[in-house]
Order: C-alpha cells, then structure tokens, then sequence
C-alpha cells in the first residue's frame, strides 16, 4: 500500500498525537529495518489468508517478494461458545437472529449478569453498521457508564487518534463494542476487569453485532477483549495474543492494547502501531 505525501503527512501528525516518536515511516515492498538502531515498519503489502487446516491463530510471514502472507491459516466459524449456564439456550439463539433495533433494546432490557445491579446505562456500541473496522474494548468503564457510549475520557481521545492514524474517524468505517455492556466494579466503585461469568452471558450480544456488521477486520484492544474472541486460556499474556492475525468467525482480528494501558505505559504505543499496521494489512489483503 502506498501512502502519499500527505497521506504520511496526517499519519505523522496522528501518531504524534498519539505520542509515538520518532515517527516510522511506511516503505513499501520491505519488511522491516533498523536505522540506527531504531526499528522502522514498512508497508509490506497486502495480507494473503489462504484457508486450510484448523487453527485458530495465523502467524504473519514477509515472502521474497515482500508480501505478508499468512500460511496454514483456518476459519473458526464459530465464535467461543458461551458458558450455558450464563444465558439460557433459547435466549442465545433468539439473540442470533436480533435486528439492530430488537438487539439494542435487548441489551438496554438485560439483566442476564449481576452487572444490571451497578448500571447507570448500557453501552451498546457506536459506529457504522457497515464498518469494515471493528474495534472491541472490554468493557464500559465510570465515565461511560454515564455516558451510555464506549470510549470517552483519555482513553477514549487515544483511540480516536488511533483511528485518525489509520485514515478513519469514529462513526466513518469503524464500529466500536465491548465484550460487556454494563460496567463491571468493584466493592469500592473502582473499573474492574468483567469475569469470565460475565463476559459469556454477554458474548452473545457481541457475536450478533459482529454477525450483523461483517466487518473486514477486527481490532481486540486490550488481553480481555482478544481472549474473549478467541477463546484462549484466561492467563494467556497478552505479549502472546499480539503479532498474529486470529480468525474469528472466518473475520481476521489482530490483538493490541487497551487505550487505557497505552496511556499508563506510552513507550507500549509503538507496539501498538504496529499492530495496527497488522490490521491494515489483514484488511486490505481481505479487500483484495
Ligand atoms: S453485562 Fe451484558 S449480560 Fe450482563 S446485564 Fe449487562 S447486557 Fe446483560
């Protein structure tokens, strides 16, 4: 993909927003390099996913050529199953064949989690329905749960930038859910991580949105996001979850961090961009 001037010109500008320098500069039909001992990702060109055997995870690989390829992929065709005991069967397949409209009004209605208890409102999601980005937080955190809407605050204003690198604003292209919808806490009122009980009553709902959106590529921002679309263990590190193109429901999904832990370890940003780059990649080589 070739970027022109001042398309580099905004891309810089954003990553400098998000606090990534010195700047790395695509280049075309190369992999990767070090200039002075500071790594510079290229645009390698477009991701090639060819269906075989299963597996879950697909790792990336620069042929001579210079394109990424990604070799011995599978389709999951599924999403995780869901805990059933955390929705009742006929509950999950009515979800799987909600509209929009019955789908957000489920959710606004649900109180299949102890997370109804604490809730100011739910957060559905935000976006275009269409998005061929689909960005997937954890879950709503104090300020959204007033709000009703994902991604406000910092963490939030990182993201929008994020998306700005990528060439696409919120709303334009993206769509942007939680694996939760109401906001998990703890006894003393602080953001917590949903658990496992949560996340699988609440699965469901994610998998009709990304049913309904078909987006071409799915962005998990943080360990609890990408664990809970691939259904890996629990203690996976998330180290482990970057840096590979998973499938999810037949949709490529590339792992990065939250915006929130961006914001507490900026020298982590650079990764992220990295990953971003990935994603581009997985979407412009579904694209082709
Ligand atoms: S978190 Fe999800 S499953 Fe739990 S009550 Fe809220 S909408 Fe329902």
């Amino acid at each position: 993909m070739l970027m022109h001037s001042n398309q580099a010109t905004v891309r810089i500008k954003m990553l400098t927003e998000m606090g990534i320098g010195p700047v790395w500069l695509p280049r075309y039909a190369e992999a990767s390099d070090e200039v002075g001992g500071v790594s510079v990702l290229v645009d390698a060109g477009p991701v090639h996913i060819e269906k075989s055997s299963f597996a879950a995870v697909v790792e990336p690989s620069i042929d001579a050529g210079g394109e990424t390829k990604v070799n011995g992929a599978a389709w999951l065709d599924e999403l995780p199953t869901p805990d059933a005991s955390a929705l009742p069967l006929s509950v999950v397949q009515s979800v799987s064949e909600m509209g929009w409209d019955d789908l957000e009004q489920a959710v606004t209605s649900c109180r299949a989690c102890g997370l109804c208890a604490g809730r100011q409102k739910t957060v559905f999601g935000v976006g275009a329905r269409t998005a061929a980005w689909l960005f997937v937080g954890e879950g709503p955190g104090s300020e959204e749960n007033i709000e009703g809407v994902p991604f406000v605050g910092a963490a939030g204003q990182l993201l929008d930038n994020m998306l700005l690198s990528l060439g696409v604003r919120r709303g334009d292209r993206t769509y942007i859910a939680n694996v939760v919808k109401c906001r998990p806490n703890d006894q003393n009122g602080n953001d917590r991580p949903p658990v496992a009980d949560e996340i699988a009553s609440c699965l469901p709902y994610l998998q009709r949105q990304i049913a309904l959106i078909q987006p071409q590529v799915i962005v998990a921002l943080g360990k609890t996001a990408a664990i809970a679309l691939t259904g890996s263990d629990p203690d996976t590190p998330v180290t482990q979850l970057r840096n590979k193109v998973h499938i999810v429901a037949g949709i490529p999904m590339v792992a990065t961090y939250h915006p929130a832990y961006l914001l507490r370890k900026p020298m982590e940003k650079s990764k992220a961009w990295q990953d971003l780059c990935l994603a581009q990649q997985a979407l412009d080589g579904k694209a082709a």
